[in-house]
C-alpha cells in the first residue's frame, strides 16, 4: 500500500482563493480592505523570507499589508510603542511580530502587548485560553492548517486516536487542543515520554512537531494512519520533515510531504485569520464554512 499524498500546496491555494472571494464583498460593504501588519526586527534571512511571503500572500488575497522593518538594535520600548500604535490603528486587523526576536528584546512582553483581538498568530495567552475552553479567538496558524488537512481526509474526527509528538506552545499544545475539540482521544508525547513508538503505533492520526529530521520511523506507523509532518529540518540533502517519509508512506493511509505539506497551509491560515478578524471588528459574519 502507498499512502495518499496530502497536497498542502494545492489545499493552501484553494483556501487563499476562497478568502479572496470573501474579501471582495467585504471591501464593497465596508469601503476598506482587511489589513495585516507584519513586524520584522533585524535581518535574519529565514525571517525575511517569511515576512516577504506573508506580505505577498496578503496582497494576493486583496488585503492590505503593512510591513514594518526595524533595525536589529531596536529597543523593547520602541517595539512596544509600535505594537501599541498598531493596536489602535483602525486599518489594522491583524498584527504579527515575526519570531525569533533578537535576544535583547523581551519576546513575552511584546506578545502580551498585542491586542488579543488582533493577535492573528494566536500566541497571546488570552487566545491560548480561549482555545482551551472552546471560545472564539485565534488559533495558531500551523496547527489550524494541520486540522484543515486532516478534516479533508476525515470529515468526522470524533473518536479517533490522535498522537501529537511535541508540546511547543505554537504547534504541539494548540494541535492537541484542536484535536480534543474534535473529540479525538489525544495523547501528547514529548522529549521525556517513555517509548514514543508504542504510543504512535496505536494512532489513527499522527502529528509530528519535533524538529528532528526523520525522527518518526516507518515501523511506528499503524497501517492506514494519517500522518501530518510539521517538521522543517535543513539537512545536507535538503529540507526534510520529522517523519521518515519513504518508510512511512509505505504503511500510512495518507501523509504530508515536506516541503509542500503543512508549510503552505500556515500562511494560508494567517490570511484566513486576518480576514476573520476584519469581519469581527466590523461586526460582519465571515461567511466561511467549516472547510476554511
Ligand atoms: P520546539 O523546538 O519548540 O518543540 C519541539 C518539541 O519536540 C518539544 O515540545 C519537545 O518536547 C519535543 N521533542 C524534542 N526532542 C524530542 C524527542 N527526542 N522525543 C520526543 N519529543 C521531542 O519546535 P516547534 O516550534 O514546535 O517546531 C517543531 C518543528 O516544526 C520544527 O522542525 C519547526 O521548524 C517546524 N515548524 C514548521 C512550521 C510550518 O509552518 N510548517 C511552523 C512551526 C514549526
Amino acid at each position: 500500500m502507498t499512502a495518499t499524498l496530502i497536497d498542502g500546496k494545492a489545499r493552501a491555494a484553494r483556501l487563499r482563493a476562497d478568502i479572496a472571494t470573501h474579501v471582495a464583498p467585504f471591501k464593497a460593504a465596508t469601503g476598506r480592505a482587511p489589513g495585516l501588519a507584519v513586524v520584522l526586527v533585524g535581518e535574519d534571512p529565514a525571517s525575511a523570507v517569511y515576512v516577504r511571503s506573508k506580505g505577498k500572500a496578503t496582497r494576493e488575497a486583496g488585503m492590505e499589508s503593512f510591513e514594518h522593518r526595524l533595525p536589529v538594535d531596536t529597543t523593547s520600548e520602541a517595539l512596544l510603542a509600535l505594537v501599541r500604535d498598531l493596536n489602535v490603528d483602525p486599518r489594522v486587523d491583524g498584527i504579527l511580530v515575526q519570531l525569533p526576536l533578537p535576544a535583547h528584546i523581551d519576546t513575552q512582553a511584546v506578545l502580551l502587548a498585542i491586542d488579543p483581538d488582533k493577535d492573528v498568530d494566536g500566541f497571546h495567552p488570552v487566545n491560548a485560553g480561549r482555545l482551551a475552553i472552546g471560545a472564539a479567538g485565534f488559533v495558531p496558524c500551523t496547527p489550524l492548517g494541520c486540522l484543515l488537512l486532516l478534516q479533508d481526509i476525515h470529515p468526522q474526527l470524533a473518536g479517533m486516536e490522535a498522537v501529537v509528538i511535541g508540546r511547543s506552545n505554537i504547534v504541539g499544545k494548540p494541535m492537541a487542543q484542536l484535536l480534543l475539540q474534535q473529540s479525538c482521544t489525544v495523547t501528547v508525547t514529548h522529549s521525556r515520554t517513555r517509548d514514543i513508538a508504542a504510543h504512535v503505533r496505536r494512532a489513527d492520526i499522527v502529528v509530528a512537531a519535533v524538529g528532528i529530521a526523520q525522527f518518526v520511523q516507518g515501523d511506528w506507523i499503524k497501517p492506514g494512519a494519517s500522518v501530518i509532518d510539521v517538521g522543517i529540518n535543513r539537512t545536507e540533502t535538503g529540507l526534510v520533515g520529522d517523519v521518515d517519509f519513504a518508510a512511512a508512506q509505505a504503511v500510512a493511509g495518507a501523509i504530508t510531504p515536506v516541503p509542500g505539506g503543512v508549510g503552505p497551509m500556515t500562511i494560508a491560515c494567517l490570511i484566513r485569520n486576518t480576514y476573520v478578524s476584519a469581519c469581527r471588528r466590523e461586526g460582519r459574519p465571515d461567511g466561511l464554512g467549516t472547510a476554511s
